[in-house]
């Protein structure tokens, strides 16, 4: 049974490589996930005659719109915008809008993809998306940014709702954005739909701890990760990339919990602070200042800046944090950080390492989070914000933040118990594919074909 579930993975991914040769970010996701499926297919034959990988591989509905914008010198600009709706088995479609140079339809729907068994996997009912467009907010001003949404929400608008699909932000987009979107939402839309988009501020509908969620929940998960070989983040050293939302507050989470977090990043490079990072140096910088991370050796002559990324990972430590982008360790860089001692992997990114690197991760016996458990607290607390917004009530930091910690832990141990009950005991990339695939696909089965 088993080979015969991995002739029926091989061919549904071989048939995807045929139709997507031209997006290898997607094919990355995809074969990262389909062939850790292989047990469960092995096992319920049933679910391959329903042609669940066929279906679950396939966008629901993918939307591609123009997004024209008047520039501060008065010049039209012209962008590509995307929505892709991967999912409504278990919820309305969810997930966040990247406003990244980078974007294109593979980026997006390997983002989408992964969301699906993200979203699962946080118990909520949420369904799998992503969207978001090439434009660069680097150097724009404010009111360029204001003009860029309120296009780009102009044509979105007819595919959202809070019952519908429910973005929120991603790279490049962050509260400041999610303002300017949703007052378009409602300007257009003649109501106050509050549930329409998540990571609003606080004031106007959004949820406390929904900035820190994604860093603190990822810290939370290799917390749980490390009882393992009974460790901590008490005086560990810690490497983690990136400057934005999930990086800030992974690092202060890892220093609340003890731990020495020596290097950051942003795509010009890293800083090494070897007193540890000052966190509100860093916060000043890149959230009130909109600065570049370089600056932060101005404030502290005793750290060095280096330029260029993959650099950061060179830097000894006991745990290594992820939180930049997709493909930011590859096999050198993992090879690297193992004869370095690295004891733990936690992806706070979506799809950090290279599938190399999670070999050499696995291989090493290397404790491995995978970014879709490790980094779902994000859109967990996205989640608890819909669900603050359907009943009209605001709970505390503290009442969102446990809720937060309990899913992580959630998360943690059902990866755990899903890789055992299919024979992989201690593989949680396994693991949580596996619980998060399964909740989609028994969704799928008892809805019928549709
Ligand atoms: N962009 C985040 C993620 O990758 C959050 C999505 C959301 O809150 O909907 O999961």
């Amino acid at each position: 049974s088993q080979q015969i579930a991995t002739q029926y993975i091989d061919a549904v991914f071989n048939n995807l490589k045929k139709h997507h040769s031209h997006e290898p970010e997607f094919l990355q996701a995809v074969k990262e996930i389909i062939y850790s499926l292989t047990p469960v297919f092995a096992k319920r034959p049933e679910l391959m005659d329903a042609s669940l990988l066929e279906r679950i591989t396939e966008p629901e509905r993918v939307v591609k719109f123009r997004v024209s914008w008047v520039d501060d010198s008065g010049k039209v600009q012209v962008n590509r915008g995307y929505r892709v709706q991967y999912s409504s088995a278990i919820g309305p479609y969810k997930g966040g809008l990247r406003f990244h140079p980078s974007v294109n339809e593979s980026i997006i729907k390997f983002l989408g993809f992964e969301q699906i068994f993200k979203n699962s996997l946080t118990g909520q009912p949420i369904g799998g998306a992503k969207g978001g467009s090439d434009f660069d907010p680097k150097g724009k001003s404010d009111a360029e940014i204001m003009r860029f949404c309120q296009a780009f929400m102009t044509e979105l608008h007819k595919y959202i709702g809070p019952d519908v699909d429910v973005p929120a932000g991603d790279i490049g987009v962050g509260a400041r954005e999610i303002g300017f979107l949703f007052g378009q939402y409602n300007r257009i839309r003649g109501a106050y739909e509050a549930g329409v988009i998540t990571g609003k501020m606080p004031r106007f509908g959004g949820s406390l701890a929904r900035k820190e969620a994604t860093g603190y929940g990822t810290v939370y998960f290799v917390q749980e990760m490390l009882k393992e070989i009974n460790a901590t983040f008490q005086d560990a050293t810690v490497v983690v990339s990136g400057s934005g939302n999930v990086s800030v507050y992974a690092i202060e989470k890892a220093q609340q919990l003890g731990a020495k977090v020596v290097a950051c990043s942003d795509s010009n490079g890293y800083i090494y602070d070897p007193n540890g990072i000052n966190l509100d140096t860093v916060k000043q910088i890149k959230e009130v200042e909109q600065g570049r991370i370089k600056e932060y050796v101005d404030h502290h002559p005793e750290a060095t800046f280096t330029e260029g990324c993959s650099g950061i990972w060179t830097i000894p430590c006991d745990i290594a944090l992820p939180c930049a982008t997709q493909n930011e360790i590859d096999e050198k860089s993992a090879k690297i950080l193992v004869s370095n001692g690295v004891k733990a992997v936690g992806e706070g990114a979506n799809m950090p390492s290279t599938l190399k690197a999670i070999k050499v991760y696995l291989e090493n016996k290397v404790l491995f989070a995978p970014a879709k458990a490790a980094n779902a607290g994000g859109v967990a607390v996205s989640a608890l914000e819909m669900a603050q917004n359907s009943m009209r009530i605001f709970w505390t930091f503290e009442e969102v933040d446990e809720k937060l910690h309990d899913i992580m832990k959630s998360i943690y141990s059902n990866s755990v118990d899903a890789a055992k009950e299919y024979g992989y005991e201690g593989n949680l990339l396994i693991g949580a594919n596996i619980a998060g695939f399964l909740k989609v696909a028994d969704a799928m089965i008892a809805q019928g074909v549709i």
